[in-house]
């Protein structure tokens, strides 16, 4: 493969931002301390980097600092908010991160609670009534904030209120949202948020769980027992430098948030518009609008995404589900709209990011399309569809 590549996978990870590694370096180098040890100025210069930074994150998401635990990432964080929470039942939806799924999997295996998983429409959202029908008591209400692989943005402040109001606790995963779409944990009335600073240019291994502390008050029982640190809600040394660059990655995310996602949108919608102005049967998979600046989701008829990927070499794409790479079998998430398989596998999801740029777009227009032509030369199916 000759020229440059292309990196369009950014719902998989991002790349660290190099002001947050500049924030990071010092506590990589001479400031080691451990911020457990407020005993002397190695410990404490430590602790106050660590406070600094979860000021940031918490502005991130409207929350109080009081309020954030540092975990490993949204996989831990999903963990200790559905394992963690003492209920009955749980309501999922079952176009959720595996993190939530499986978390749901195992209490309900354990006999611990009972888990009702409900159905999307064909573009990806959730039915609010769906929703209030199946809440009772001591429930929990686990919704992503936005999807991984169709980037579909469910309406969160509806589901919050409906939460509010009957009393269950709500849980939102928002490793794709988080830095991407403004989050207000007070006016969305979400009481549990999972965060994941490698999908907003931070480190890999660093993420948080937002925990309400007042109106109501969420108890958590922990899964990592030890020292007591975070509240007791999570023991284990601090991952000092890994804080600091995730704070850092929040405050940027936050203030460059606004201008980002235009930037992101135009860049989406050319590539759409590129790519369906080419070719016919291509169709778009999830919400056209409700969903993430960056993210386009494209089912190519009578092509297999893993040969469209092959062609494509030296451009990063996903295809079906990612977060689950060696399994073959269609994503769950675009099956769970209803997609038939074959165009579940004929699917690529593109995410695009803080690095992306136009002529990339127009790159990947050309050689996508290019691509599909050939690849359908040799497909009976779609000379027998012309
Ligand atoms: C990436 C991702 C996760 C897992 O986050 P890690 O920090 O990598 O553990 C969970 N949920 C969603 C929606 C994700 O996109």
């Amino acid at each position: 493969m000759t020229g440059p590549r292309i990196y369009l996978d950014h719902h998989a990870t991002t790349p660290l931002d190099p002001r947050a590694l500049e924030a990071m370096t010092p506590w990589l180098t001479e400031k080691f301390g451990n911020a457990a040890s407020r005993e002397h100025d190695f410990g404490r210069e430590a602790a106050d980097a660590v406070e600094v930074a979860r000021v940031k994150v918490a502005a991130l998401i409207g929350a109080d600092e009081s309020e954030i635990v540092f975990t490993s990432g949204a996989t831990e964080s999903d963990n200790l908010a559905i394992k963690g929470s003492a209920v009955d039942r749980v309501v999922t939806v079952a176009t959720e991160h595996p993190a939530v799924l499986d978390s749901c999997a195992s209490i309900e295996r354990a006999g611990r609670a009972q888990v009702v998983r409900i159905k999307v429409t064909p573009d990806g959202l959730i039915n609010l009534d769906e929703v209030k029908r199946e809440l009772r008591d001591r429930t929990l209400v686990s919704v992503m904030f936005a999807n991984n692989e169709i980037g579909v943005i469910q309406d969160i402040p509806a589901i919050g209120a409906l939460c509010k109001e009957r009393g269950a606790i709500f849980h939102s995963d928002a490793a794709q949202a988080a830095g991407k779409v403004p989050i207000d944990v007070r006016a969305m009335d979400i009481h549990l948020l999972s965060i994941s600073a490698h999908k907003l240019y931070g480190l890999k291994g660093i993420g948080a769980l937002y925990v309400r502390k007042r109106s109501p008050r969420v108890k958590l029982t922990p899964l990592i027992d030890g020292g007591g640190h975070e509240h007791g809600l999570r023991s284990g040394t601090l991952n000092v430098p890994g804080i600091v660059g995730f704070g850092a990655a929040c405050e940027l995310a936050r203030t460059e948030m606004k201008s980002e996602a235009e930037r992101l949108k135009k860049l989406r919608d050319r590539l759409w518009n590129g790519l369906r102005s080419r070719l016919d049967q291509v169709t778009l998979n999830g919400h056209p609008e409700k969903r993430l600046p960056g993210n386009l989701n494209v089912s190519f008829k009578h092509v297999e995404s893993e040969s469209l990927m092959v062609a494509l070499e030296g451009i990063a794409l996903s295809s079906g589900a990612a977060c689950t790479t060696a399994k073959a079998e269609p994503s769950h998430v675009l099956r769970a709209l209803g997609l038939p398989e074959d165009l579940a596998r004929a699917s690529i999801r593109f995410g695009l990011g803080r690095g992306t740029t136009q002529d990339e777009i127009d790159t990947v227009i050309e050689r996508v399309a290019s691509a599909v032509v050939k690849l359908r030369k040799l497909s009976p199916l779609y000379k027998a569809s012309r």
